[in-house]
């Protein structure tokens, strides 16, 4: 690495280190990390494109990294090159007038939500771990269990500061809610992934604080009870979460929170919040309609904590024994028989695999857990399971992203995006040193 004493004139640079070597892709199907990169933390867009000005002359990679809590390899330097992280760009303000949280990319998500409390006001997503990034966040175009009621990233993204692949800082946007102005660079960076430019701050629209809630817990006998409930529901008002779990889900929500679900009965069970007790209200009834076991409305905060946290710490309880956790994203009418059908194809693969997910907005989490022998025809059963929901109308990534993991199947299930991917690539980076072999596969 003959230059990094050159770039040691541009910018302070850091020895590697496992820190900035691995993101939150599950190991067995994290992509491997080189040894030979060093670290740089620039602390606004003029370093950013200083750096990026000497790395292209060079063609030199440049793996960008915001909180590292992807789970698509986004983040992991693959090849020889420059990790740059975000974590110098934490400026943070809030114009509460306009209702826009200016920020720099290394804010975390925990740091918008309270700079937007303090104000008086919230940041409504919950797209992903609290120490992602605001950069992290809108390169991924992050979602999460909001996304029904409030969309994902993109909808928060009204401008951007991004430096490209030649060292060009380019203000898009601004802080206005419309913009029909040509193409919209703008979100062609979102959901980027650190391949077309790099985003060192953002303007993030701000919403008023969220009302009271009210949480539902609703056991059903089977898959198709819950999801016929589903679109019942949805089509009737907009809750700010609606989501599923199968009963083993449940069962391990329940042993790493030590809080207890409302029943172990039922294939199927639905945890739904409301804005309005009104809606809860109206949402029950037809829960009862559809053949609900049981209704149970948590309105206090310790209850609903309960029942959110038995949900929400169902990953952790898995972590350790999945090959990976997949995030296709379907109609959402769609669900029940895409369980059923993935479930068969698992059968035949034998393969177990555990789901839950954001029924609301048809973005299903299914973890195939480890078994003896998986190299052998995981990845066969993997590219069937992909290509399933490919076929009722599906993504292959509603919300994590393709990163270093799903190249293959993006570009098998969608040649002709693929491709004009590729070109729009070259186009805004000609050498090809912006996360080089993500996303759009090696060049
Ligand atoms: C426990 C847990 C829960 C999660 N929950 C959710 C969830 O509910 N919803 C969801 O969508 N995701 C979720 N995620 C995934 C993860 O939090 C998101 O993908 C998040 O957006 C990643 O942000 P980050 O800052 O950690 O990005 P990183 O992992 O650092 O990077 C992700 C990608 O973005 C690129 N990137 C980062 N910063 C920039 C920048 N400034 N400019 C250009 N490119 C950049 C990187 O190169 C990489 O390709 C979860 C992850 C964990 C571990």
């Amino acid at each position: 690495m003959g230059w990094v004493e050159e770039l040691s004139e541009i910018v302070e640079v850091f020895s590697p280190s496992d820190a900035y070597a691995y993101d939150e892709t599950p190991p067995l199907i994290a992509p491997k990390p080189v040894q030979n990169f060093v670290v740089v933390k620039p602390e606004n867009a003029n370093e950013v494109s200083a750096v990026l000005k000497f790395a292209n002359r060079r063609k030199i990679s440049v793996f960008t990294r915001g909180g590292g809590t992807g789970l698509s390899g986004g983040a992991v330097p693959t090849e020889e090159g420059i990790v740059l992280s975000t974590e110098r760009m934490t400026g943070l303000e809030v114009d509460r007038e306009n209702r826009v949280a200016e920020c720099g990319a290394g804010v975390t998500l925990k740091q918008l939500d309270d700079a937007a409390f303090k104000n008086d006001l919230s940041f409504p997503l919950h797209p992903g771990a609290e120490t992602a990034t605001v950069g992290g966040m809108i390169a991924t175009n992050a979602g999460g269990v909001r996304a029904l009621k409030y969309g994902t990233m993109r909808n928060y993204v009204l401008g951007l500061e991004v430096v490209l692949a030649d060292g060009r800082i380019l203000e898009l946007g601004g802080k206005t809610i419309k913009n029909s102005s040509g193409y919209s660079i703008l979100h062609l960076l979102v959901g980027s992934e650190g391949t077309l430019g790099i985003i060192t701050r953002a303007k993030i629209r701000l919403f008023p604080q969220l009302r009271d809630m009210t949480v539902l817990a609703v056991p059903f006998p089977t898959m198709d009870n819950a999801m016929d409930c589903v679109v019942e529901i949805s089509a009737r008002m907009l809750p700010l979460a609606l989501e599923f779990m199968e009963k083993r889900a449940v069962e391990i929500g329940e042993r790493v929170s030590g809080e207890k679900w409302v029943s172990r009965d039922g294939e199927a069970h639905l945890l739904m919040v409301f804005e309005s007790f009104d809606e809860a209200d109206e949402a029950a009834k037809i829960a009862q309609n559809f053949g609900a076991i049981d209704v149970y409305a948590a309105t206090t905060k310790k209850d609903r904590d309960r029942l959110l946290r038995v949900r929400g710490l169902i990953y952790e309880g898995l972590r350790k024994d999945i090959i990976e956790i997949l995030d296709a994203c379907l109609p959402p009418a769609k669900i029940a028989e895409y369980w059923r059908r993935s479930n068969e194809l698992a059968e035949k693969y034998g393969v177990d695999i555990i789901t839950y997910g954001h029924a609301g907005d048809g973005n299903i989490h299914q973890h195939p857990l480890i078994y003896d022998g998986w190299e052998k025809s995981y990845f066969e059963f993997r590219k069937e399971l992909l290509k399933l929901a490919v076929s009722f109308g599906g993504v292959i990534s509603g919300e994590h992203g393709i990163g270093a993991v799903k190249t293959s199947e993006l570009r098998e299930f969608f040649p002709e995006q693929f491709d004009l991917m590729r070109r729009i690539k070259l186009l805004f980076d000609p050498n090809n040193i912006l996360n080089p072999g993500k996303v759009v596969g090696k060049i």
